[in-house]
């Protein structure tokens, strides 16, 4: 395997852009630098006091990846830009409903993260609130589906030709979460069931979506549905028919896919945007907030059936997601050093939450 990195690494207590590149860094293309100067430095400050008293016997884990340092950064730009976003809506959250408040705040406030101390394997949020408006959860969700969705339609595609389209299909404004979503689920069954579906449609998934105007004070919920066409169909028809079975709704967008990789995440990407929500009045922010646990949000079928979300999930951020199933005691599939776990705060995870390009890097490099 080739890698192009040698070592990443938290350093407490400081922001990845204070980083320089290391003129020890060496990055190594055939396995690992084994150098171990890094281990059993001691805790540069006290900075790790404030999430585990644990922490205290944990050594520091020196992470620097310079290579992916101008990538990191702009993927850093965005977390600090959702940063403030998370905390508004917490903020909000907190005046309307304490405890909703507290457990958004506590939600990926610390992590737990698994390493041998040069490589980083696996990290977890102790805590995750898993609400569909949490930007972090949200983005979790989302990066896990896009994952595991790639495999499954390259798979299904296989056995069913045709094109793979990007079907949305809107609704008139509702003025509440719960008959618009339930309005748009009796309509698309309906719509599944129509004959021209049927013979065009071979497969689909995709998920909910809905956006809040402030002007009318209501929501507009629509469907984002990745589909397998077979034979075409064209937009007027595709609105016709969605006209017979709404009564009132007729517009609908149908397009073919370029990108498939791009597509899965835009479908898989957001049920609220942060900013719709900051912009409702208190009544319809609860309303979101105390959505019923286990909404369903994401659908599939015909020969995307298997598409689907694994709500169970453990809500881990895999860096490497080959090595799901590693835990403490193991050892490093890299170097074969003893895998154990380090706690790291908010701050300091975002430095490693980038490591997340790391897989394709793997994927394109291993000889
Ligand atoms: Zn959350
Ligand atoms: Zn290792």
């Amino acid at each position: 395997m080739l890698f192009y990195f040698t070592k990443m690494g938290i350093v407490a207590g400081q922001q990845n852009s204070n980083l320089e590149p290391q003129p020890e860094q060496t990055f190594v293309k055939n396995g690992f630098n084994s150098s171990e100067h890094h281990k059993e430095k001691p805790l540069n400050n006290g900075s790790f006091a404030a999430v585990a008293p644990s922490l205290d016997t944990v050594q520091q884990v020196d992470i620097r990846h310079s290579e992916f340092r101008r990538a990191s950064q702009s993927k850093s730009e965005r977390w600090t830009l959702r940063t403030p976003t998370k905390r508004d809506i917490v903020a909000r959250l907190e005046r309307v409903s304490a405890e909703d408040g507290l457990r958004l705040k506590q939600c990926c406030s610390a992590f737990r993260v698994l390493t041998c101390g040069e490589h980083t394997l696996r990290s977890y949020p102790t805590f995750r609130c898993k609400k569909l408006f949490c930007p972090d959860c949200a983005a979790e969700r989302a990066n896990r589906l896009s994952r595991q969705t790639e495999a499954k339609i390259t798979e299904a595609m296989q056995t069913n030709k045709g094109r793979l389209c990007l079907l949305t299909l809107t609704m008139k404004n509702a003025a509440t979460l719960d008959d618009g979503l339930s309005n748009l689920k009796k309509a698309f069954t309906q719509f599944k069931r129509k004959k021209a579906f049927k013979e065009r449609i071979k497969g689909y998934f995709g998920g909910f979506e809905y956006t809040f105007n402030p002007k009318t004070n209501d929501f507009h919920i629509h469907l984002h549905l990745i589909v397998l066409r077979g034979k075409f169909w064209n937009q007027s028809d595709i609105s016709d028919a969605w006209r017979d079975v709404t009564g009132d709704s007729f517009i609908v967008d149908i397009r073919e896919i370029k990108d498939a990789g791009k597509s899965v995440k835009e479908v898989c990407k957001y049920v609220v945007k942060s900013n719709d929500l900051m912009k409702m009045p208190d009544e319809k922010f609860l309303e979101v907030v105390k959505m019923k646990k286990g909404t369903r949000m994401f659908i599939s079928g015909g020969c995307f059936y298997n598409v689907k979300l694994d709500e169970d999930a453990d809500g881990a951020d895999d860096i490497f997601s080959q090595f799901a199933d590693l835990t403490e005691g193991d050892p490093c599939p890299f170097c074969k050093q003893e895998l154990f776990d380090v706690f790291v705060d908010r701050q300091q995870h975002i430095g490693l939450h980038e490591l997340n390009v790391m897989p394709n890097v793997v994927k394109n490099n291993s000889s």
